[in-house]
């Protein structure tokens, strides 16, 4: 029988299990379990062995969990409460594999349970596995960034003069929520020199139809997310603001043309900030070039200057140059892009 892809990305962890010289790993966040079984459950721990996975849930997921992934062995999680696995008893296990950002109470818990071992963090090992996306993944990130698109525009239609960022913040987060799951992260709306602040909250400033609006959105579609930023031109479109917009947009260009599987991360940063830099702007590109988008809106790879990640196939990341003038303009163009055997594929649709 085929394997389902999240069973060879399970395997694959196993093997940078023996890499490391870990005898076991214990995993409790909800992404990196999704990312490992392709079960989304936020009541579970899965525990990994070389030759075992056993997949500790509650009742009212153990049919999911037989239903996507029937390879796994399952348990019940209430018989864990604090003691050693079951399953596990007399075997012994020197090193041990977890995610460092649990909770204190949680790491006391796991230190009883294995008496002696030392507990090593394997989240650097997940992230790079889910950096890299099955073909099911691909499929729903598509689908997530399509989303967006025809969100994206549809806002932008019932934007109007009087509005404030509130009001068209909160245009998009209700399309979100009627056609998707909701936001992927907070929107950001900036109108006119407030996206001189890349993160700048949607506050009551008011939208007069003429100055121009970046807007910074994602959704959530299916557990995965999406990424794209926009920016509704000024009334006059000139100036400085034309000389900006259109060399961050070649910026932006230039990047998606040159990303292919091979470079490193910070290769590819390079090209959009050399771009920049040339053109007197590098200093006002205060942040990275982009990020990986998958069940979170932000995952590895880290698409930055100091990124040795190399690009495969099969990763998906965004491409985001921005100038940011402060009291003045802000320009951001964001795109989700697939790196594909022999370069990009662009997921984003809307015109820019
Ligand atoms: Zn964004
Ligand atoms: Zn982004």
């Amino acid at each position: 029988m085929k394997k389902n892809p999240f069973q060879s990305r399970l395997s694959d962890f196993v093997l940078k299990l023996a890499d490391k010289d870990l005898d076991a790993a214990v995993i409790f966040s909800q992404h990196n379990i999704r990312s490992l079984t392709g079960v989304d459950c936020d009541s579970a721990c899965l525990l990994v062995t070389k030759k075992r996975t056993v997949f500790y849930t509650d009742f009212r997921y153990l049919p999911a969990v037989e239903r996507l992934a029937p390879y796994l062995e399952l348990a019940d999680i209430s018989k864990l409460k604090g003691k050693k696995p079951l399953t596990l008893r007399g075997v012994e296990f020197n090193r041990v594999g977890c995610e460092f950002s649990m909770s204190h109470s949680r790491f006391v818990t796991l230190a009883k349970v294995f008496p002696g071992a030392e507990l090593v963090d394997v989240s650097a090992e997940i992230s790079d596995l889910r950096s890299v996306k099955t073909s099911e993944e691909i499929k729903k990130i598509k689908a997530s960034a399509q989303l967006n698109d025809k969100i994206w525009i549809e806002a932008k239609s019932k934007f109007i003069a009087g509005m404030t960022e509130r009001d068209m913040a909160r245009i998009i987060k209700t399309l979100m929520i009627k056609y998707g799951d909701g936001e992927a992260f907070e929107t950001i709306v900036c109108v006119g020199e407030n996206a001189a602040e890349c993160h700048h909250v949607p506050d009551d400033t008011v939208w007069d139809g003429k100055k121009p609006v970046l807007v910074d959105m994602g959704v959530v579609l299916d557990g995965y997310a999406s990424d794209l930023t926009r920016n509704i031109m000024p009334a006059r479109f000139g100036g400085l603001y034309k000389k900006v917009y259109t060399l961050v947009r070649e910026a932006n260009m230039r990047a998606i043309k040159a990303a292919k599987p091979g470079m490193t991360a910070a290769a590819l940063d390079k090209v959009a900030r050399d771009y920049l830099t040339k053109n007197g702007f590098g200093r006002a590109f205060g942040h990275s070039l982009g990020h990986g988008v998958g069940l979170e809106v932000h995952e590895a790879p880290g698409v930055s200057k100091v990124s040795k990640t190399v690009l495969k196939s099969g990763m998906i990341i965004t491409i985001e140059p921005g100038v940011y003038l402060p009291g003045n303009l802000g320009v951001r163009v964001e795109d989700l892009v697939l790196i594909t055997d022999d370069g990009c594929e662009v997921l984003s649709s809307s015109e820019k």
